[in-house]
């Protein structure tokens, strides 16, 4: 296994010419700080503005942390993109989104103005899923091969799934059995293809996630602004149902509370389709909208 690294020089791991990861966007992500009147502990906040989202994550005790993800302003593509920014570039970056609301009377800058200059750090976020992930003996897991911006919450969980999914497949070689150089590379391409197609869907809904948060266009504020949250728990439960079959050690015992899955598994599909419904309603009246609204204007 190759530590994140190796995503800088994937194609030595591959040795294809696969597309980099695109660098999506910039995290101001600093240590937690104290509580803030108007944030409840434990109630999480994605507040959603152009090209830019604010993640707020009060814990029990109330203190915060907190992350700005803003859009890059010029597309670039790796590895002619900038690693890290500056100290000078991290504070134009945070006074530049200081008046965007968090949360009702809470602006960014309180809890910009709460962060010691030292505790703030940014990280460059980049979006891409790499088909090859091994090599003869080589395999790569994670970062490596897949990285995702923090919108959908799902780079750690895929990352911990493309172990155990490994695990299993390492499982199947026996310690006493000689394998050929052949047998083990087709072993190892056998977990990608097991775990690719799943990659493939939670990346999708990673990018319109990061997409909705950031206002790309007026489908996905509309989306954010309208849909999500006047309906209750229909993301948790629409992208449970996708993030529910997620793979484990088959050679292990399943833990007790892996018996909830089932109906978790069921209440995000019955959701998954409330959504669609709701999804293809919300675009037919917006249609019929702007067809009358052309209409009157002719
Ligand atoms: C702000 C933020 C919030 C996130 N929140 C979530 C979340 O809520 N849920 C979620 O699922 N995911 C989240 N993620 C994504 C998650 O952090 C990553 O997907 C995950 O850490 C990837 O794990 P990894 O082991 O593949 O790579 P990494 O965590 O990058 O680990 C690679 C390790 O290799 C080491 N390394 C690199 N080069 C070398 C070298 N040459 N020699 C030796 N060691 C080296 C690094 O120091 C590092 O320790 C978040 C990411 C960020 C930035």
């Amino acid at each position: 296994m190759l530590h994140a690294g190796a995503r800088f020089h994937p194609e030595r791991v591959t040795q294809d010419q696969e597309k980099g990861t695109t660098p999506r966007g910039v995290q101001l992500h600093p240590r937690p700080i104290g509580p803030i009147a108007g944030i409840k502990p434990t109630e999480q906040v994605i507040s959603c503005h152009k090209d830019t989202s604010i993640l707020v994550f009060p814990g029990k005790d109330g203190r915060i942390g907190w992350g700005l993800i803003a859009k890059l302003s010029n597309a670039c593509i790796y590895p002619d993109c900038p690693r890290r920014l500056s100290p000078e570039e991290i504070q134009v970056m945070g006074e530049s989104a200081a008046d965007l609301q968090v949360y009702r009377d809470v602006r960014f800058r309180d809890l910009w103005e709460r962060t010691a200059p030292s505790a703030r750090a940014s990280t460059m976020l980049h979006e891409g899923l790499f088909e090859t992930w091994s090599c003869g003996r080589i395999v790569c897991v994670g970062h490596s091969i897949s990285k995702m911006t923090p919108n959908f919450a799902q780079g750690a969980n895929t990352a911990i799934e493309g172990a155990a999914v490994l695990a299993n497949v390492l499982c199947e070689l026996s310690p006493l059995e000689a394998r050929s150089e052949h047998e083990i590379a087709a072993l190892l391409h056998n977990y990608s293809r097991r775990q690719l197609k799943r990659l493939q869907i939670i990346h999708a809904i990673s990018e319109s996630v990061t997409r909705v948060h950031t206002r790309a266009n007026w489908m996905r504020k509309a989306l954010g602004r309208y849909v999500y949250p006047y309906v209750p728990g229909l993301a948790l439960r629409t992208f449970g149902g996708v993030i529910a079959p997620a793979p484990y050690l088959e050679y292990a015992p399943l833990p007790r509370r892996a018996a909830e899955l089932a109906a978790w598994k069921c209440s995000g599909n019955k959701s998954a389709n409330a959504a669609k419904w709701i999804c293809v309603l919300f675009i037919a009246l917006l249609s019929c909208t702007l067809w009358y609204a052309i209409r009157a204007s002719e």
